[in-house]
């Protein structure tokens, strides 16, 4: 038994100073993933500061037309808001095909974006990781490696980004707005989530006791006519092996303009901006999609279980592209 306090924040301010009081705080929204990690030994935190009652549950319209999303809205209230519905199909559906209901109606926006891997050697506690224990090595570079990653990897770690609507959001150039002791700050999403390197352990660009507030997405145009594709193992209830969020905009057969997000391959949510550009000027068809995707995946580095996600995370491009290009 490892002792554990636990106190509620009320304001901002006061959630700030209390994870600041104490360098072993963490701070807890719905607690889907903080508490898996502290069951398996994996997060040690020594005192949980509650952020639940801290007014960051809005979602607001902004001045272009785009959307803030508060750190505490619930998944399942963001998929259902008419706004997100209609403004970018692609988001509601990422949160939608994510987890389970319960789990959506409990697990915060904020908290999303802070889940951890799901590789299964981080979870174990006692396989070489970097990502647990930097300088250990990576267990799963030649272990059972289906489900990782197959861009942006090192040879330190090879974890895939688990979340959805991080992919969503990519695809649409999110803004991750922060605030901590040294002030406010605002942080592209692209630049939020940090690629393995040589520094697997550090996953993200928040300083420690620095609290996501919300997300900014910027007004697009082309959001409106986009999807989310996602193939999983099982239907419910399972995270990606490949996803796809994907919006075009085509005139007389050819594109105009166009944002693709990959899921699943990888180290952090894959903006697809090779195939994009690839993209922008042709014709809106399956086989400019499949060699788009053959662009961006030029660079794929495989390992022994995971090769299918080339010709996986191609074929769900294409199917979501299919789909908004009609
Ligand atoms: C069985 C299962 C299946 C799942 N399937 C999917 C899936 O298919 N797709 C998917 O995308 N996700 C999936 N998830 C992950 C789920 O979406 C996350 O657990 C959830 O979004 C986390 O939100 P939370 O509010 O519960 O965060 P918490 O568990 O409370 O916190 C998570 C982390 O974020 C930190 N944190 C929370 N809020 C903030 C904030 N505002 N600022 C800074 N740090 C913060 C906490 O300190 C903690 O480190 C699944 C989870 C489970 C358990
Ligand atoms: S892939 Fe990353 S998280 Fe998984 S064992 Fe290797 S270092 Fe750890």
């Amino acid at each position: 038994m490892r002792p554990l306090s636990y106190s509620r924040a009320s304001t901002v301010d006061d959630a700030l100073a209390l994870v600041a009081h104490d360098p072993g705080s963490a701070f807890l929204a719905g607690g889907t993933t903080e508490v898996d990690l502290i069951r398996a030994g994996i997060a040690t935190p020594d005192h949980l500061v509650d952020i639940n009652d801290l007014p960051l549950a809005h979602i607001d319209d902004l001045p272009d037309g785009g959307l803030r999303i508060g750190a505490l809205a619930r998944m399942s209230d963001v998929a259902r808001t008419p706004a997100v519905r209609e403004r970018y199909p692609a988001i509601s559906r990422a949160l939608l095909l994510g987890a389970s209901e319960q789990l959506r109606n409990m697990a915060s926006m904020g908290g999303n974006l802070r889940q951890r891997t799901r590789c299964a050697y981080l979870r174990d506690g006692a396989s070489p990781c970097n990502k647990r224990e930097p300088g250990t090595g990576c267990a799963a570079l030649d272990g059972f490696n289906r489900g990782h990653a197959i861009l942006g990897t090192s040879e330190h770690c090879i974890a895939m980004h688990p979340s959805d609507v991080a992919v969503a959001l990519a695809a649409f150039d999110a803004v991750i707005h922060t605030v901590s002791p040294d002030g406010e700050r605002a942080v592209a999403l692209d630049e939020f989530f940090l690629l393995p390197g040589t520094t697997p352990e550090r996953e993200h660009a928040l300083e420690d006791g620095e609290l996501i507030v919300g997300i900014d997405v910027p007004g697009a145009p082309i959001a409106r006519n986009s999807t989310y594709v996602k193939f999983r193992d099982r239907q419910s209830y399972e995270f990606a092996l490949v996803s796809v969020a994907a919006a075009l905009d085509v005139h007389d057969g050819v594109v105009a303009d166009v944002r693709l997000a990959l899921g699943g391959v990888g180290t952090k949510p894959w903006r697809a901006r090779r195939a994009e550009a690839a993209l922008i000027g042709g014709p809106a068809d399956a086989r400019a999609f499949r060699l788009a995707m053959a662009v961006e995946l030029a660079e794929a580095v495989v390992r022994r279980h995971n090769a299918f996600k080339v010709e996986l995370a191609t074929r769900a491009a294409v199917r979501a592209l299919m789909q908004v290009a009609t």
